[in-house]
């Protein structure tokens, strides 16, 4: 193979976290290939093949998640240690699960996972939109307003609790956040508050947990756009009937601290 310029293997990390993953994983390594804008990427592909590489994470599309990240982390006062985009190439159809998962651990260094076949060709918007939402879930971890958790298949956790129900309650905040500062949002063209009611109802419903909407209402109209905690969200999840199994890795955290 000849030599290739952007599998650099510049950079190696080592992650930690205080939830291990629910069968005791602790640690998550993660290379940089390359910098663009001081923002770290990993190629994670079958082979180091430059021109798939091209195909998959283009230097143009990277180039702007790096610009996007760069803003976003500015302008959102998030200030990980590190932060690494990990582009890996989807292998089958069940990959694909981690487009955009925000994985941060105890050392502040703060990875955004994306499975990918091709570079997704979607609009300037999109990216916009959805990096800066990963930034702030970020931020949340850099913070210390979230405990820091090995990354997890949200599948693999549905017999152990709703991990779900975190996101949604964060994304509360989150989108709710960046409507009231004008940044970018996806669903720019729905009522977003609304959008995210209905998607935290219908999950609560598809999980065979009672739906009490007013409460959710509520939730939601507390939440949209104000900071919170791992503390608050807990409290809010177990007063609608949402907890971790107590030997699960997160009920166990969430007893020991709580
Ligand atoms: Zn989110």
């Amino acid at each position: 193979m000849e030599g290739s310029k952007r599998f650099g293997n510049v950079d190696y990390y080592l992650l930690t976290f205080e939830i291990p993953g629910f069968n005791g994983e602790g640690l998550y390594g993660v290379n940089v290939d390359e910098y663009l804008n001081g923002i770290g990427f990993e190629y994670d592909l079958t082979e180091k093949d430059d021109k798939k590489l091209e195909k998959i994470a283009p230097v143009s599309a990277i180039q702007q998640l790096a610009d996007i990240a760069k803003t976003a982390l500015k302008e959102s006062r998030t200030q990980p240690e590190k932060l690494i985009f990990s582009i890996n190439e989807a292998t089958s159809l069940v990959d694909g699960k981690y487009i955009f998962k925000s994985i941060v651990g105890k050392e502040k260094i703060a990875v955004i996972k994306l499975d990918f076949f091709n570079f997704p060709v979607k609009t300037l918007d999109y990216w916009n939109a959805t990096v800066w939402h990963e930034v702030l879930h970020v931020k949340y971890f850099v913070e210390g307003r979230l405990p820091t958790m090995y990354p997890v298949y949200y599948s693999d956790f549905f017999d152990e609790g709703p991990l779900w129900a975190f996101d949604c309650l964060l994304d509360f905040s989150i989108d709710g956040w960046l409507e009231k500062q004008n940044k970018p949002v996806l669903k720019a063209d729905v009522d977003l508050k609304q959008y995210h009611i209905s998607h935290f109802t219908r999950l609560i419903q598809e999980h065979g947990y009672p739906v009490d909407e007013d409460s959710i209402v509520s939730i939601a109209n507390d939440l949209w756009g104000r900071e919170t905690d791992i503390h608050e969200i807990w409290e809010i999840m177990k007063k609608i009937g949402l907890d971790f199994d107590e030997n699960s890795p997160i009920g166990r955290y969430l007893r020991l601290m709580f």
